[in-house]
């Protein structure tokens, strides 16, 4: 009795320390489009289903609360700029903004205050690096499609002439960053970052500002990559660089290409961004537990699809399915259009373990000369097989996820508003001052 209470009170002084500790470094994972559908069907997913055991995913294991993520008008739902610059900045705006506020004035995001107190800072996404969500934490643009405006910045905006604003930056988007002559990317590295443009060749990266750009715009789908762990790959690689440093760090990590499959409801495609992202969280979740000085926060910045799980009447959800398809609608469309019926289904056995009907190849013969319908078709029918539900091809307006560990987490309990995340994310570095 009296050893329980003694080993109680110890927690709890344990946990009153941990709560009023600062923590040296902050790593912000972003999952875009990731809706609490994505983390739960993950969990349904990754588990082992000749076991029959479910066993919590790195999201459970952090999970704390919930967000709203509504942007400044009417409308509810969000895009991604207006939500990347809420949770950037702590500001709400209007879809399209980049770190800019309903009046299109700039706003500063917690990674500009955190170079301001010192820090090294990071950008590490699985879209180009200049897309809307890391682009909210480093520039100002009136709007998102302006990616050349808002390349320029990763570069032109500095603090101090000579610290760059971004330390580590890796993703897609080599197009913006031209090598040749008197390119922006060629201008970056005569100015001093290291460069890789391969993701095989990470390793060549040692020191800071280093940049890694490793496809023309976003990076290839995980489920059609020869590397799917690429973001758990590039994290890794950052944490490496900053380890190097006495300086504290913030890392700003997106999943981004969640949302894309989210918007072709592409399940399978949906699950594998979901893998690499878990992968990378629990890279840095390994971090923090090692380092013990380092504050690890995930959420998302809206929901996409209206993914839901269970479908048509059925009780059930089948992740069975969902791991039989190895390759993105996109990529089973593109081998599969306009061939003759019986080429088309020896094709699909490539990229689908399990045997469609009749009916379906029937169904996908009857429209493989046209793109769109072709697509449609093939995504309704292994929605359909895998009881997965989707209500649109946008976004919706569920609430998202919520997790942290590390100092400082227990600010994170319940639910919040996208801004009051970022409110708390910024005071958190500012208080280190
Ligand atoms: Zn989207």
């Amino acid at each position: 009795m009296l050893r329980t209470s003694a080993l109680a009170l110890a927690m709890l002084s344990a946990s009153a320390s941990a709560a009023s500790t600062l923590p040296k470094n902050v790593i912000f994972f972003i999952g875009d489009g990731m809706g609490p559908a994505y983390t739960t069907a993950y969990r349904y997913y990754q588990a082992d289903s000749e076991v029959g055991q479910v066993t919590p995913t790195v999201f459970d294991r952090l999970m704390l609360g919930s967000a709203s993520t509504f942007p400044h008008d009417d409308t509810v739902v969000t895009d991604s700029a207006a939500s990347a610059t809420a949770l950037a900045t702590g500001v709400k705006s209007y879809n399209g903004a980049i770190g800019v506020d309903e009046h299109k004035q700039p706003l500063d995001s917690m990674l500009v205050e955190a170079k301001r107190l010192g820090w090294q800072t990071g950008i590490v996404s699985t879209s180009q690096v200049n897309h809307a969500t890391p682009a909210s934490f480093v520039a100002h643009a009136e709007l998102r499609s302006q990616y050349d405006v808002i390349a320029e910045q990763y570069y032109s905006r500095r603090l101090q002439e000579n610290q760059p604003l971004v330390d580590v930056i890796l993703g897609g988007g080599q197009r913006y960053f031209p090598m040749q002559h008197d390119g922006l990317g060629q201008s970056m590295v005569a100015w001093g970052y290291q460069y890789t443009d391969s993701l095989a060749q990470l390793d060549s990266l040692t020191r800071t500002p280093a940049m890694g750009l490793f496809a023309d715009k976003g990076l290839e789908y995980a489920i059609d990559s020869e590397h799917p762990h690429r973001l758990s790959a590039m994290v890794s690689t950052a944490l490496r660089l900053f380890e190097g440093s006495k300086q504290p760090f913030f890392m700003l990590v997106e999943g981004s290409e969640i949302d894309w499959c989210g918007h072709g409801n592409d399940i399978a495609c949906a699950m594998k961004e979901m893998d690499d992202f878990a992968k990378a969280l629990e890279v840095a979740e390994a971090y923090a537990k090692r380092h013990g000085d380092t504050l690890v926060v995930f959420t998302a910045d809206h929901s996409t699809g209206g993914l839901t799980l269970g479908s048509n009447g059925e009780y059930q959800w089948d992740a069975k399915v969902v791991k039989q398809v190895s390759a993105s609608l996109p990529t089973i469309q593109k081998a599969i259009l306009n061939q003759p019926a019986a080429e088309m289904a020896k094709t699909l056995t490539r990229y689908v373990e399990f045997a469609f009907t009749e009916p379906e190849l029937a169904r996908l013969a009857s429209v493989n000369q046209d793109k769109e319908a072709l697509y449609w078709a093939l995504s309704e029918i292994i929605s359909d097989r895998s009881y997965t539900g989707w209500t649109t091809s946008g976004h919706d307006a569920i609430d998202v996820p919520v997790g942290a560990m590390g100092p400082q987490s227990q600010r994170f309990v319940g639910h919040h508003d996208n801004i009051d995340l970022s409110k708390q994310l910024t005071e958190i570095i500012q208080a280190q001052r």
